[in-house]
């Protein structure tokens, strides 16, 4: 193994957040930026809608705040919420002095949007592709600064702490890598470490985000000592295009909005029997209704059917989307779309403050990764972008004014010596299946103590299994990622099982109401197991 890299600051992730921080840091920095595949592999790439704040001289920050909180079900935390709309002008300025390419109405003033759940116009965007403009201009600006190190494909495995390395006091310094181009491990040493590492709605069979949303910040973090909050809030897009050649694509909301119907597999119409407002009832109340009629009739899909409006309407409103179902051979002008739910977004995450501070000295989350309080039990849309960026830096602000003097300490080289290649890898492909099937049926959309009880058996057996591959045979990406998904499982089903009530994303036929008080479901790794519970 090569002799560890050291830097200032490492950074894992190359999204919204990670990005955001890098290029927040002072110059006279040297800092890593670390992704796990491309360096536009994250989500932030594939955000559509845009990035909320209050940019309108008719909006204020009390009106986005108590809409935020409305969204959360209560269980925001009002000073999270307060903190980040009150830096979301200052933030999106800063994107926009990046280069965002943000869309304008006038060659002037930038256009706003109003998205489900907002009483203002405040989304800004770069037309329906806002995560491509970010990610690229973010890119862009980081390659242009020599104090700023990219390393793409390398994929973290664990952090190490002080703890770890049996040193006096606590405190993050530094984390082992996959290099996935030469197979080696290595490590990298820092004196500040940020998790940027996005959400983990790949836990799940269906989802709208890319492959490497495996909630891999939010195990480490676990595996390391760190408290997880709320990971029983998952949101669940209602309708993601159902197709075996089709990975994760959304038929937007519009689609329902411009009159499209939803139907069983025998073409009937149900949405009126959960909501009065039929198909436009809020994107949690539709994802309930096709997951019980799903599960109802044992269907692998419903339906959305639109083919009622002129060819030409829908040709002009939903170009990508008949051109993406007509390759699939599905003509959406004249019959209806096969669609499943789709976990799409982590509420949940590493406990942190308004500097993304962790419970581990010199270890930041920031972006999905981190639960700041600011989601509470449901995300109202596009505040999630604009987490990534305050939080991000503010952080940057921390570890600027924080930073050691001395430089990290001496890190072992990884022990390969005791394992060996393995030659069943469809044990890795076999248990990715498994684990992300039963947490789709199990612990889902709506669920129940006797789902989550059976999810709860099943992990504990896949945990073990995963377990005892990792500590046999050489790692590879593909079990970095299963390892990192079966503690996440694990961290949400405990969650779900510990919450007692409904709220905001979290349905449980068992207990169908509200508690009069909210709290946080807070999980630590190192208390369950003084109580022999992992
Ligand atoms: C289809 C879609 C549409 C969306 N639309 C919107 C929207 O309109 N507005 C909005 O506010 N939000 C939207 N979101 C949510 C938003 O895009 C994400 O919450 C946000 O981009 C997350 O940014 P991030 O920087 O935290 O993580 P990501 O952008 O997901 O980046 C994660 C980074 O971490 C790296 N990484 C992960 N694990 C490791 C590891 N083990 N080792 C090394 N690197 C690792 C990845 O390679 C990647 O570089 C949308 C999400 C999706 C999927």
């Amino acid at each position: 193994m090569n002799q560890p890299l050291s830097f200032d600051v490492l950074i894992i992730g190359s999204g919204a957040a990670g990005l955001t921080l890098a290029l927040s840091l002072p110059d006279s920095m040297d800092v890593a930026i670390i992704s796990k595949d491309a360096l536009d592999a994250g989500s932030t790439r594939w955000a559509q809608g845009g990035v909320a704040g209050v940019l309108d001289e008719t909006d204020t920050v009390e009106a986005h705040v108590d809409d935020t909180l409305d969204a959360g079900a209560g269980l925001c935390h009002e000073p999270a919420v307060k903190f980040t709309v009150s830096h979301s002008q200052a933030a999106i300025q800063w994107l926009i002095d990046q280069g965002v390419p943000f869309t304008r109405e006038d060659g002037e003033h930038f256009h706003l949007t109003r998205e489900g759940g907002h009483s203002a116009r405040r989304i800004i965007h770069a037309a329906d592709a806002t995560g491509i403009a970010i990610s690229d201009t973010l890119i862009q600006r980081a390659r242009e600064k020599s104090n700023l190190h990219l390393f793409d494909h390398y994929i973290a495995i664990d952090l190490i702490t002080r703890e770890k390395l049996g040193l006096d006091g606590s405190g993050c310094v530094g984390a082992y890598f996959l290099n996935k181009k030469n197979k080696s491990v290595e490590a990298i040493r820092a004196k500040s470490v940020a998790l940027a590492t996005g959400g983990a709605s790949k836990v799940y069979l269906y989802t709208s985000n890319p492959d490497g949303a495996s909630g891999d910040g939010i195990a480490m973090a676990w595996r390391a000592g760190c408290r997880i909050a709320n990971m029983e809030f998952n949101q669940f897009h209602p309708t993601c295009l159902y197709h075996p050649m089709a990975k994760s694509f959304l038929i937007t909301e519009a689609v329902r909005g411009e009159g499209g119907h939803l139907l069983l597999p025998d073409g009937d119409r149900f949405m009126e029997r959960f909501d009065a407002r039929g198909e436009l009832a809020p994107r949690d109340i539709v994802a309930r209704a096709i997951d019980h009629e799903m599960k109802r009739l044992g269907a692998d899909c419903l339906y959305l059917d639109i083919s009622h409006k002129p060819a030409d309407f829908l040709k002009q409103h939903f170009p990508t989307i008949y051109e993406r179902c007509l390759k699939l051979g599905i003509d959406i002008t004249k019959e209806p779309i096969p669609v499943v739910p789709a976990s799409h977004y982590t509420c949940g995450g590493v406990v942190t403050d308004e500097y993304g501070r962790t419970d581990i000295e010199h270890l930041y989350a920031i972006g999905e990764t981190a639960c700041t309080g600011l989601h509470g039990a449901n995300r109202l849309a596009s505040n999630s972008l604009l987490e990534c960026l305050v939080y991000a830096r503010s952080a940057a602000e921390h570890i600027t004014q924080n930073l050691s003097q001395l430089d990290a300490p001496e890190i072992p080289v990884w022990d390969a010596s005791q394992v060996t290649n393995s030659d069943e890898n469809v044990v890795i492909s076999h248990n990715w299946d498994e684990l992300r099937r039963f947490m789709w049926d199990y612990v889902g959309i709506v669920r129940t103590t006797k789902r989550l009880v059976r999810a709860k058996h099943r992990v504990k057996l896949l945990r073990q299994e995963i377990q005892e591959f990792y500590s046999h045979y050489e790692v590879t990406s593909d079990l970095l990622e299963l390892r990192n998904l079966v503690d996440v499982a694990e961290i949400i089903i405990r969650s779900a099982l510990q919450r007692k009530e409904s709220r905001g994303l979290h349905y449980s036929l068992d207990y169908p109401a509200p508690l009069p008080r909210a709290f946080d479901t807070l999980l630590s790794a190192k208390y369950l197991k003084e109580l022999g519970e992992l």
